[in-house]
C-alpha cells in the first residue's frame, strides 16, 4: 500500500517522540514512522503487513485485548488506553494509546493508531506518589510533634497522632475547626491567634511558646512553629503548624530558676551573716559614742555648762547617721530584689560600699579603692554586683588573717582579638572590676577549682563555697567573665569583665524637698500610727512643725477607729508591725474600703516588708524605711500629698 506524500505524511515522518500509524481493518500495520521505530523497534521493513497484536503482552493478547481495542473504535469512534506494551526486544513500556477508526465515505477503511512512551513519566509520577505517600506516613506517625495544616484562615485541615496525643482531639473533632481553640481564653482575648497567622503570613514564618490548652481543658506549655505554605505563584494555600509539648522541659527551667534565685537568696544571706559579724563591734562603737554623748551633755547640763552641749549633740548625731547609713546598706543589700540589669556606674557602686567593707574587714586590713576616672558604665544588677564585690572582699579578708592590704580597682578594658582569645573572653569593650590582697594566695589546684559550686578550702560553719561560683555566674549571666590571678604567699586578684555599656547612666533622684521650712503643710491632716512613742513624737514634732495638723494613734485598732470617723485626714502614715492583732497593711486595706482615695506612707524596717507586699503596692501607697532621716520624712510627706 503506498500513501502519496502529502504535507501530512512529511508531517508525521519527522515526528519522532510518537508513534503514528495506521492499521488496516484486520489490524495489519499500514504505515510507520520515525517515532513508531523509535519507541516500538522496529523498522518499517520488518513491521508493515503484520499483525498490530505482536505490541501488546501476551497476558493482554490471551486476553483478547488488541481484537476489543479495533472493536471499541470501529464502534464509538475512538479507544483510548494506557498500559504494558512491549517492544521488539521483548522490553515492556508505560504507552498512552489512541486508535480512530477511518473511514472513507462513511466505509470503515483502517484505523489510526497515536502511541506515547510514558515509562519516564509514570515512574516520575509513581516516586510522587510514593514520596507523597512516605510522607503522609510519616506525619501521621510521628508522636512527639503535632503536625498539622491550617488554611489561609486558620481552619485545621489535617491532623497527625502527634497532635492527637499532645491536645487530646481526634482528628474527627478537629479538622474544621478554627486553629485557635487551641490557646487560652486570655490569649484568644488578646487576639494571639490571628497576630500568629498575620505575622506568618507577612513572614512566612512565627514562633513562640506559651500556654495551650488541651481538649479536657488542661494547660500545656507549648514550642510552635508556624510556615505559611505557598504556591508556585506566590498564593498563600495554608500553613503548615509544628507544636511541641515542653511543659517538662518548662517546669525543669522553671525550677532551675527558682533554685538559682534561692541559692543567691540564700549566698547572700550567708554574706550579709559574715558582715554582721564585723559590724557588731563597730556598732558597739557608735552606740558608746552616743550614749557617752548623750551622759555628758546630762552632766555638763547640770553643771550649767550649756555652750558646750552643741558639741556633744555633733558627736552623738554624726555616730547615729553613721549606723544609720550602715543598717541601710546592710538591709538594703538583704532585701529580695528581682535580678534586673540597670546601666551602672561601677564607680559610684564602689565608693558607695567602701565604709561598709571597710568596717567589716577591721583595722589591721587596709582598704583602698583605685576607681578609674572616666569610666564606661556597664548594664548589671546592682544588687548582684554588690554583693559580688563584698563576697570578694569577704575572701580577701579571710585570705589575710594577720592583715594586709585590700584593693578594690575599676577600670575600662578594650580586648582585641588576640587579647581576647589569651583571656579567654569574647572581644570588646569591658568595664573591670577587680579585688585584690596580700593575702595567702591559692595554689593552681585551688584556681582551677575555686569557681565550682560548694568547693571550698575553709572549716565547715566558715565557707560554703558558693561565693566565686555565684560571682561566676552572675559574669556569664552579664556577658561579661571572671578571672583569678593568685600566686601563693603573693596575694590574690579576682577580676570581674563586665561588658560597656553604650548608654547612661540614669541618675539616681536625690530628695527634691528644701530645707525644712514652716507652713508648707497648712491646713492638712495626717495621721500617725505607730506603737513606739518616740517614732510618733518624733513624727508628730516634725509635721507639726511644718504646720501640719497631725493626729496619732499607738496601734492599728485605734488607729483604725480614727480612719472610721468623720475626722477628714489627707495622709495615714503608719508603721507595718503594729500590737493588738491589725498590722499596718492591713490597717491600710480596712481604711481604702471606706476612703479609697487614702494616701498611705508606710514606715518599715526591712523584717516587715512580707507583709506590705512590696510588689503588690496600690496607686497611693508607698514605703519609707527606717532608720530615715527627719528632712527625708517631712519632704516624702509633701512629695506624696502634692501627687494627684
Ligand atoms: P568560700 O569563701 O565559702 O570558701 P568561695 O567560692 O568564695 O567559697 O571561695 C572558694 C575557695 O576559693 C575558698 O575556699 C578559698 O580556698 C579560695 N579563695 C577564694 N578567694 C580567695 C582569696 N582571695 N585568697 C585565697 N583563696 C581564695
Ligand atoms: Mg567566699
Amino acid at each position: 500500500m503506498s500513501i502519496p506524500a502529502s504535507p501530512y505524511e512529511l508531517l508525521v515522518q519527522s515526528v519522532t517522540d510518537y508513534a503514528i500509524y495506521m492499521l488496516d481493518l484486520e489490524g495489519r500495520v499500514a504505515s510507520w514512522n520515525p517515532g513508531a521505530e523509535r519507541i516500538k523497534g522496529y523498522t518499517a521493513d520488518e513491521i508493515i503487513g503484520e499483525h498490530f497484536a505482536r505490541f501488546y503482552t501476551p497476558e493482554d493478547r490471551a486476553a483478547g485485548v488488541p481484537q476489543r481495542a479495533l472493536e471499541t473504535a470501529a464502534a464509538t469512534g475512538r479507544f483510548t488506553a494506557e498500559a504494558w506494551r512491549q517492544r521488539k526486544d521483548g522490553s515492556r513500556f508505560w504507552a498512552m494509546v489512541v486508535i480512530d477508526p477511518i473511514r472513507r465515505d462513511g466505509e470503515l477503511v483502517g484505523f489510526a493508531k497515536i502511541t506515547r512512551d510514558m515509562t519516564e513519566q509514570r515512574e516520575a509520577q509513581l516516586a510522587l506518589l510514593e514520596t507523597e505517600r512516605r510522607f503522609r506516613l510519616l506525619v501521621q506517625g510521628v508522636v512527639d510533634y503535632a503536625i498539622f495544616m491550617l488554611d489561609p484562615d486558620g481552619i485545621v485541615t489535617n491532623w497527625n497522632s502527634g497532635a492527637e496525643r499532645i491536645k487530646g482531639y481526634a482528628a474527627s473533632e478537629v479538622v474544621g475547626k478554627h486553629f485557635s481553640t487551641f490557646y487560652t481564653p486570655e490569649d484568644q482575648e488578646a487576639g494571639i491567634p490571628a497576630r500568629t497567622i498575620e505575622t506568618a503570613r507577612r513572614t512566612g514564618h512565627c514562633q513562640a511558646e506559651g500556654w495551650r490548652v488541651r481538649k479536657d481543658g488542661t494547660p500545656f506549655w507549648a514550642g510552635v512553629a508556624l510556615d505559611a505554605i505557598r504556591d508556585e505563584d506566590g498564593v498563600l494555600i495554608g500553613f503548615a503548624k509544628i507544636t511541641r509539648d515542653l511543659t517538662e522541659r518548662r517546669e525543669a527551667q522553671l525550677a532551675l530558676e527558682r533554685s538559682r534565685e534561692q541559692l543567691f537568696q540564700a549566698q547572700k544571706m550567708e554574706a550579709v551573716g559574715s558582715l554582721t559579724g564585723g559590724l557588731a563591734h563597730d556598732f558597739n562603737n557608735l552606740l558608746t559614742g552616743i550614749s557617752g554623748s548623750l551622759e555628758l551633755m546630762r552632766s555638763r547640763l547640770a553643771q550649767g555648762r550649756i555652750g558646750e552641749i552643741e558639741r556633744y549633740i555633733t558627736v552623738a548625731q554624726n555616730a547615729a547617721s553613721r549606723a544609720a547609713s550602715l543598717t541601710h546598706r546592710l538591709l538594703a543589700f538583704a532585701r529580695r530584689q528581682t535580678l534586673d540589669p540597670r546601666p551602672i556606674d561601677a564607680n559610684r557602686l564602689v565608693s558607695d560600699m567602701e565604709d561598709l567593707v571597710r568596717r567589716t574587714v577591721g583595722p589591721e586590713i587596709a582598704v583602698e579603692a583605685a576607681l578609674a576616672g572616666g569610666l564606661w558604665p556597664t548594664l548589671c544588677d546592682p544588687n548582684q554586683l554588690e554583693n559580688a564585690v563584698l563576697n570578694l572582699c569577704i575572701n580577701a579578708r579571710d585570705a589575710m588573717p594577720q592583715g594586709g592590704r585590700l584593693t578594690v580597682e575599676t577600670a575600662n578594658t578594650w580586648f582585641d582579638e588576640r587579647s581576647a582569645g589569651e583571656r579567654g573572653v569574647r572581644p570588646g569593650q569591658y568595664v573591670a572590676v577587680s579585688v585584690s590582697d596580700t593575702g595567702t594566695g591559692m595554689t593552681p589546684e585551688v584556681v582551677a577549682r575555686a569557681f565550682e559550686p560548694l568547693f571550698t578550702t575553709k572549716p565547715s560553719g566558715r565557707g560554703t563555697g558558693l561565693g566565686l561560683s555565684m560571682i561566676y555566674g552572675f559574669a556569664q549571666q552579664s556577658g561579661g567573665e571572671a578571672r583569678i590571678y593568685s600566686e601563693v604567699g603573693i596575694g590574690t586578684t579576682v577580676r570581674l569583665y563586665l561588658p560597656r555599656h553604650l548608654g547612661d547612666v540614669a541618675e539616681e533622684k536625690g530628695s527634691t524637698a528644701g530645707p525644712l521650712a514652716h507652713g508648707r503643710g497648712q491646713g492638712r491632716t495626717v495621721l500617725v500610727v505607730d506603737d513606739e512613742a518616740s517614732v510618733r513624737a518624733l513624727v508628730a514634732d516634725v509635721l507639726g512643725e511644718l504646720g501640719y495638723h497631725v493626729v496619732e494613734a499607738s496601734d492599728g485598732v485605734s488607729g483604725l477607729r480614727v480612719l472610721e470617723s468623720r475626722t477628714p485626714i489627707d495622709l495615714l502614715i503608719t508603721d507595718v508591725g503594729l500590737p493588738g492583732g491589725l498590722n499596718g497593711r492591713q490597717v491600710a486595706d480596712a481604711a481604702r474600703r471606706t476612703r479609697p482615695a487614702l494616701k498611705i506612707l508606710f514606715v518599715t524596717g526591712y523584717a516587715e516588708n512580707a507583709a506590705i507586699g512590696h510588689a503588690h503596692l496600690e496607686p497611693g501607697m508607698h514605703v519609707l524605711t527606717k532608720p530615715f532621716a527627719v528632712d527625708r520624712l517631712a519632704s516624702r510627706v509633701e512629695t506624696i500629698l502634692a501627687e494627684a
